[in-house]
């Protein structure tokens, strides 16, 4: 009799994995499916291939029991190559490849299709097997059942091979095991016909994959129940790498923050379960077609596939309502304001950086009407392609000369002409057109290429200050921002010190501004710098002031002259506590003997309302923008006669 010890091991095995995946609740999903799929009928091999051992022994007077047991064992066991190469392709998220293409999706089940025929036909035709005097032995066309499984092996072998670098390892190995279980039990029955290994070998794979790849606890998020961030990006990520179309609900609600900071961690955590249970519920209703994620800070996703368009519109229009409506919680009544956008990937939403970089602060940024809005309405391919490529686009800049100095005039209220002007940066570049400062000044702090692009507009505002030109225009001095990742270099006063000498620029024809927040760091390299520059008679300016939360007692300490107010600041002096807390600030400036620019200015009444309040200087597109210089100096020709 031949062993059967491997199949009941198996069925334990298969057994345990079953178990292990009902109490995960792995259950729906196509993946957990074909999993599933692959343990239901491993065991049913195990089952049948225990009976037909059983009827080949006992009853092999019993044809029936014999046909049905070697047949049920054999298209169970054909099945499981099968399984594990649709459950490779679907975990590589390539199913989509094989559902959409009519032919793939034949030639892929043609194999097995023929094999389940002849095995299901056999009792007719002895093609697979024969029971001849109840003994059984193989047909003339057993061996297209091993052909059958090579053939589904090295589909998923290549398939693993192919998109290796975009799983984790774990996971590789994972899949690969199975392939290599299979292989080396097939063989190892070869060898030793009388011991039943395979179901237990396929068993062993499966219990490998359960421990591997089947791991929903590792993408779940503990708080709402629903896939985490890291699971969304891979997800995105290898869509977008393979060539998938699919539809995204973006989900933020705006109001998370407030909501934090008023009910702090643990009842946060509870309202995203509440609406996590509501999007569970909607997507239940809706034959689960959508796939939740929870990323963080109130930001939720629901991706549809491409065929589930008309079920992602109903999906986002009813979410919509049901979150505005309010939820009490604990005594709180709290309203939602879910901003929400629906998107095609890749048709209106390009790159996974893309996707990313919009999903991250869109409810911040678009105006917010209340109802669903659509990416290809709302969504700035081109925005994005910048902020995606700025590095690149700095680089290229950079080596093409692309980065030109614009001046903005400063208008001098005592004595009633300009007296300074403020070198601002431009780029423009080829592809993208204008890019604003905000964009690439950041950039360039983080990617370190500020040094280079402060050094050229510093550069060029010497060559300026010093040119002829500049001197018959009667402006007593430049001013220049400088930003902190410049101030916390080492070599910044230097190079500008150096830069000056080589264009014989006075000290007083340059005015250096920083940053509030620059300001109040407190950093023994950046206060070098400031002090070095200082003694060699270069004046500061405190810029943006009235934006950060300035350390006060820091900022008095350092050499600065000159404060401008910010536009934020100036914005709001219709607002009657405002102008009050102008008033008394630019009072207190003045007393600790400071000169004051503001910002902003946009109309006569602001100029003289602050003038008024015996500003020093007025800065703003009332009197101009930032212009390249040769307009600059036109601008200034020109202009002082009389302006106001
Ligand atoms: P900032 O130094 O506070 O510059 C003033 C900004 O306000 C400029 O924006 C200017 O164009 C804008 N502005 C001036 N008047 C008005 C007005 O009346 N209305 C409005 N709406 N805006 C006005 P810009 O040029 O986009 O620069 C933004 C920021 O980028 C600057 O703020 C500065 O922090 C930084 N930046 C610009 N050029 C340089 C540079 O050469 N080096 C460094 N490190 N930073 C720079
Ligand atoms: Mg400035
Ligand atoms: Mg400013």
């Amino acid at each position: 009799m031949r062993n059967i010890s491997f199949d009941i091991a198996a069925i334990a095995i298969l057994v345990l994995i079953l178990l292990s995946v009902i109490v995960r609740r792995s259950i729906s999903g196509r993946i957990n499916k074909i999993f599933l799929g692959a343990i239901i009928t491993n065991f049913l091999a195990a089952v049948f291939d225990i009976m037909s051992v059983y009827a080949d022994t006992y009853h092999n007077d019993n044809i029936v029991l014999l046909a049905l047991s070697h047949t049920f064992y054999l298209i169970f066991h054909t099945v499981q190559p099968v399984l594990y190469a649709l459950f490779t392709v679907n975990v590589l998220d390539l199913g989509h490849k094989i559902n959409n293409n009519k032919s793939l999706e034949f030639a892929f089940s043609a194999p097995y299709v023929l094999v389940f025929l002849l095995i299901a036909t056999n009792s007719f035709t002895g093609l697979i097997f024969t029971l001849n005097g109840g003994i059984y032995r193989y047909g003339i066309l057993f061996n297209l059942l091993y052909i059958s499984t090579a053939l589904y092996i090295l589909i998923a072998g290549v398939v693993i091979l192919k998109n290796c670098k975009v799983f984790p390892k774990i996971k590789i190995i994972g899949l690969l095991s199975m392939a290599g279980l299979s292989i080396a039990a097939a063989a190892l029955q070869m060898v030793m016909p009388q011991n039943l290994v395979e179901c237990f070998a396929i068993s062993l794979s499966l219990l490998v994959v359960n421990i591997s790849v089947q791991r929903p606890e590792e993408s779940l998020d503990t708080d709402t129940g629903l896939y985490r961030h890291s699971a969304y990006a891979d997800k995105s990520k290898r869509s977008f790498r393979n060539g998938k179309h699919w539809h995204v609900i973006l989900m933020n609600i705006a109001n998370y923050n407030s909501i934090y900071s008023m009910l702090g961690y643990e009842e946060t955590a509870e309202i995203n379960k509440i609406i996590a249970d509501k999007l569970v519920h909607l997507n239940k209703t809706l034959s689960n077609r959508a796939e939740l994620y929870y990323l963080d800070r109130g930001r939720y996703r629901m991706v549809f596939a491409e065929k589930d368009r008309v079920f992602a519109e109903t999906y986002a229009t009813i979410i919509n309502n049901i979150l505005k409506e309010k939820i009490i919680h604990k005594g709180f009544e709290i309203n939602l304001s879910p901003v929400i956008v629906l998107g095609r990937c890749p048709e209106e939403i390009e790159s996974f950086k893309s996707l990313m970089a919009f999903g991250m602060d869109f409810h911040e940024k678009l105006h917010h009407t209340g109802m669903v809005m659509l990416a290809s309405e709302v969504y700035n391919p081109n925005e994005f392609q910048v902020h995606n490529n700025i590095d690149a686009i700095i680089e290229n800049a950079l080596e093409n000369k692309k980065f030109q100095v614009y001046y903005q005039p400063i208008y001098s209220v005592a004595k009633g002409r300009f007296v300074t002007a403020e070198a601002l940066v431009r780029l423009i570049d080829d592809e993208h057109g204008f890019v604003s400062p905000d964009t690439f000044i950041s950039a360039a702090e983080r990617s370190g290429a500020i040094h280079k692009i402060g050094e050229f507009v510093f550069e060029e505002v010497c060559k300026f200050v010093s040119s002829e030109e500049f001197e018959k225009l009667g402006l007593d001095y430049v001013e220049v921002n400088l930003s902190v990742a410049q101030c916390m270099h080492g070599d910044l006063a230097d190079k500008i010190l150096t830069t000056m000498k080589t264009y014989n620029v006075p000290p007083n024809r340059i005015n250096l501004e920083i940053t509030e927040t620059a300001a109040s760091y407190n950093q023994r390299v950046m206060t070098d710098n400031l002090n070095r520059l200082s003694r060699a008679g270069i004046v500061f300016s405190l810029d943006d002031y009235g934006t950060g939360y300035s350390n006060m007692k820091r900022v008095i300490s350092l050499p600065l002259k000159i404060v401008k107010l910010d536009k934020s600041f100036v914005d709001e002096q219709h607002n009657p506590k405002m102008w009050i807390l102008l008033k008394s600030t630019v009072k207190m400036l003045k007393d600790m003997g400071m000169e004051i620019v503001v910002e902003g200015i946009e109309t006569r009444e602001m100029v003289e309302a602050f003038s008024d309040l015996k500003c020093d200087f007025i800065q703003g597109y009332y009197f101009s923008k930032a212009i390249p210089k040769d307009a600059f100096v036109k601008f200034i020709t020109e202009s002082q006669v009389s302006i106001t």
